[in-house]
């Protein structure tokens, strides 16, 4: 067979580079066009006490109804929303909606506490994030403290002081600061003291390892401890089975969320959650009420 030389090789690249690029004007086209479209919708996660199912909080997680593509997992957009800088409007879409839904669910009597939502390193370089969100708030006429903003560690890869000021600036406006996938980037405990965290999220490869082994089970314990370090409450990321709710349990974690408890859901599913007031998961529920 002929060897292929330089020439081809190069050929190859540049066709996948080319391609590559291609594909990304074309999603970033897209989703200028999905925010006028009203294509993004707000899935929400519930947060969940580990020691009684029941629902503290929840996690607005991102989904794009793409006309001919279906639902899209934020993983297929965020990264080109970040690039092209159209995270931010997006985001404060995201930030409304959450907001909306708070105020919405408080009118209603729901008695949902707090909603979560995930803030990108790019949200944080616009002018003034922390008036967006007070301003978000103020819209909806919602208390700072039910809403918790999720900042993943590799957030200070590019540490500035403008991203010190709004951190202090969102925790002097009142909103819950979450620490999200902790463990997966690099952060000195002395560096992290320098913020006030509220939460920590453990993040989920370390839930899943849990089981299989000491070291793993150290490690967990280990954050538990940063956590109390800080100050902070720790929620256990990708709850899958019982056999995780109580290992963690037994390690003195609190709080979970995950597939064990109940995948993201449409906000209709949600609401009927909150609505009868149910703890999770429900299938330990319907085994309960079977017996009564
Ligand atoms: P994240 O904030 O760490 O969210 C947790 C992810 O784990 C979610 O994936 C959730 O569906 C998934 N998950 C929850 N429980 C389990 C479980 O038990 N097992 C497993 N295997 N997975 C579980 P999702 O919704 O695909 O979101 C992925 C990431 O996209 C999020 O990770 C977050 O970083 C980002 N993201 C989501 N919504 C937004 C948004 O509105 N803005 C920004 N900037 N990022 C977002
Ligand atoms: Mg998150
Ligand atoms: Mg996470
Ligand atoms: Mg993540």
């Amino acid at each position: 067979c002929r060897r292929r030389g330089l020439g081809d090789n190069w050929a190859a690249y540049n066709h996948t580079l080319d391609s590559e690029s291609q594909d990304r004007l074309r999603l970033t086209r897209e989703l200028r066009l999905a925010l006028d479209n009203d294509e993004f919708e707000l899935h929400f996660q519930p947060k969940v006490s580990l020691a009684n199912g029941a629902i503290i909080g929840c996690e607005a997680l991102l989904r794009w109804h793409h006309p001919e593509r279906g639902l899209q997992p934020p993983a297929s957009f965020i990264p080109v929303a970040e690039k092209s800088q159209l995270i931010r409007p997006i985001g404060r879409w995201v930030l409304n909606e959450a907001c909306r839904y708070l105020s919405v669910w408080r009118d209603a009597g729901l008695g949902i506490v707090n909603v979560s939502l995930n803030v990108s390193m790019v949200q944080f370089t616009e002018s003034n994030f922390s008036r967006t969100v007070a301003e978000a708030l103020a819209a909806h006429d919602v208390p700072p403290q039910s809403l918790t903003l999720e900042i993943t560690e590799s957030v200070f890869d590019q540490e500035s002081e403008q991203l010190r000021e709004e951190i202090i600036r969102l925790h002097e406006l009142g909103v819950n600061l979450s620490l999200d996938d902790f463990g997966t980037g690099y952060s000195s405990l002395r560096y992290l003291q320098q913020y006030p965290f509220d939460e920590i999220k453990i993040d989920q490869s370390f839930t899943r390892k849990l089981l299989d082994d000491a070291y793993s089970e150290c490690i967990v314990n280990a954050i538990l401890d940063i956590a109390k370090a800080l100050g902070a409450e720790a929620v256990a990321e990708g709850v899958e089975n019982e056999q995780m709710r109580s290992g963690l349990m037994a390690l003195g974690c609190r709080n979970g969320q995950g597939y064990y408890y109940s995948v993201p859901l449409e906000v209709e599913d949600f609401r009927w959650l909150l609505d009868k007031r149910r703890t999770l998961p429900l299938a330990a529920h319907h085994s309960n009420s079977s017996i009564e």
